[in-house]
This record gives structure tokens, sequence and C-alpha cells, in this order.
């Protein structure tokens, strides 16, 4: 999608600090990080929300946390604990209509999520 910001950082038309990158996903870090490590891992592919996955986009979103999982073995986080988020449309706190898995991690987190 052109007016795509998400889609701008995949193709390179838009720089961001990317971490991991192949031909299915992007991962780079949050302008506005909630958390010591906050990382977005985003398909290449425009999908708008997660409710729009279809059962063809199965390995694909298996993917996104794949590589968050990657991520967070690299960054050595896995013991201390981390979060995976997902919001979907406006009343979970979506803000960018491009699918994106927030990788949260480096502090404790409360629950239940505000
Ligand atoms: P959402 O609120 O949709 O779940 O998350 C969108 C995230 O994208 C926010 O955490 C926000 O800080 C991040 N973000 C928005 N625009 C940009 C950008 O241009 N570059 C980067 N790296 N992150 C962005
Ligand atoms: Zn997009």
């Amino acid at each position: 999608m052109s007016d795509c910001i998400f889609c701008k950082i995949a193709s390179g038309e838009i720089n961001a600090s990317i971490v991991y990158q192949d031909d299915e996903v992007v991962a780079f870090n949050d302008l506005n990080p909630q958390a010591p490590t906050h990382v977005l891992v985003i398909p290449r592919k425009h999908v708008s929300r997660i409710s729009e996955l279809e059962e063809a986009d199965a390995a694909l979103a298996g993917r996104l946390i794949l590589t968050a999982n990657q991520i967070v073995r690299d960054l050595g986080l896995v013991e201390a604990g981390y979060r995976l988020v997902l919001n979907c449309n406006e009343g979970a706190g979506q803000s960018v209509w491009h699918v994106h898995l927030h990788l949260l991690g480096g502090r404790t987190f409360g629950w239940p999520p505000g």
C-alpha cells in the first residue's frame, strides 16, 4: 500500500532501526518505546489488522511469533520474561493500519494490561 508507513519501512523508503529482516518479515525498534526493548515485527505483506488474516496467512502469522522469539533469544531476554502484543482496532489501541506484533522486554509487566 503506497500510503502505509510500515510498508514504506519494509521497502526501505522510510528509515527505521531494523533488527531483523527476511523475505517475509521485518523487525525494527519502535519509535516510542514502552519498555527497554520494544521491537515491532511486521509481515512484508500489507494486511490492515489481525482480524483480516486468512487461512492462507497461517504460516505468516506464525512467522511473526517465531521471529520475535529469535530476537528475544538473541537479546538474552527469555528467562526474565517478555510480552508479545497484537492490538486490533482503535478500542485495543491500534494506531497503525498494518499488522504488527509488539515485542516488549527488559522490565516487568503488570496484568491485566491497560
Ligand atoms: P499500535 O498502537 O498500532 O499497536 O502500535 C503502533 C506502534 O508503531 C506504536 O508503538 C508507535 O510508537 C509505532 N510507530 C508509529 N510510527 C512509527 C514509525 O514511523 N517508526 C517506528 N519505528 N515506529 C512507529
Ligand atoms: Zn502496509
